[in-house]
């Protein structure tokens, strides 16, 4: 199935490929009450979003689950991968890159923050370093250390400026990206001061909150609400989502302007 969006170079269009937290909801072997809905908006990929703007094709994160969505979003060309951090449901989709290089072989890039640009050089060392294996994808690693442009691989004269915002993850650091009025920050525990005014006068904001327990790494949806606030994004999906909350519940609960994501949400900001 493809989704039919008109290209429209003045805005940022996203659609949200998953909003599951590492198992994914279902969770396999679980019986609850969430994993057992038959609510589709309760089946949640890997966390990943893909983003149209200015004729440039942008997927954030690349998980187990890429393959699958990329055939549900209808996803033709990829321009560049955004990595948030190296964790396994944020990567290791990445060799499912390949078939965008057949047509093109311009190679893909892929930003990423140094520490986790590293860390995925030896993951996907076949790739990255030693460049031997017929069959692999012509990926180019980039060190994220500020602002940068993404370039169409179809018409270069087309391009987009990307703004990474730092982040914590528990001990980790990790990144967000903003394109435009639209920001996605997924896999937090805190933001830092600084990265705030990376975050005023957004149309959509989308951010981890993973359940209402605490957890080392993730916000609760009580922070996650918090911050939402704080940031005052026009409107906000919350993604990352785990088993234990239930779509309905969860979007009963919330005011104007703040709602669950779901896999297949599209919305738009301004450029
Ligand atoms: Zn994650
Ligand atoms: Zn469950
Ligand atoms: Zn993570």
């Amino acid at each position: 199935m493809k989704t039919e969006i008109r290209e429209d170079a003045q805005r940022v269009q996203v659609e949200i490929l998953g909003s599951g937290t590492s198992t994914g909801v279902p969770v396999l072997t679980c019986p609850c009450p969430v994993c057992t809905s038959e609510d589709p908006r309760d089946k949640r990929l890997r966390c990943s979003v893909f983003v149209r703007a200015a004729g440039v094709h942008l997927l954030i994160d690349s998980g187990p689950d890429f393959r699958q969505q990329a055939f549900r979003a209808g996803i033709e060309t990829i321009d560049a991968l955004l990595v948030t951090h190296h964790h396994f449901d944020h990567v290791v989709g990445m060799d499912d890159l390949r078939p965008y290089l057949f047509s093109n072989r311009t190679p893909i890039p892929v930003h990423a923050e140094p520490a986790s640009a590293h860390a995925l050089r030896d993951m996907f060392s076949y790739i990255f370093r030693d460049g031997t294996y017929p069959g692999v994808p012509r990926l180019e690693m980039h060190d994220v250390r500020g602002p940068f442009d993404v370039i169409s691989r179809e018409s270069p004269e087309q391009s987009v400026r990307i703004i990474p915002i730092p982040a914590v993850h528990g001990s980790l650091d990790i990144l967000g990206y903003r394109i435009g009025r639209f920001a996605y920050l997924t896999d937090v525990s805190q933001i830092p001061n600084a990265s705030y005014s990376l975050l005023e006068g957004l149309d959509v904001l989308v951010l981890d909150a993973l359940r209402d327990r605490p957890h080392p790494m993730h916000m609760t949806i009580e922070k996650a609400v918090e911050t939402a606030e704080k940031i005052g994004a026009r409107q906000t999906y919350f993604t990352h989502m785990s088993h234990e909350i239930l779509h309905q519940d969860f979007e009963e609960r919330l005011g104007e302007g703040m709602a669950p994501a779901y896999d297949g949400l599209t919305f738009e900001a301004q450029l």
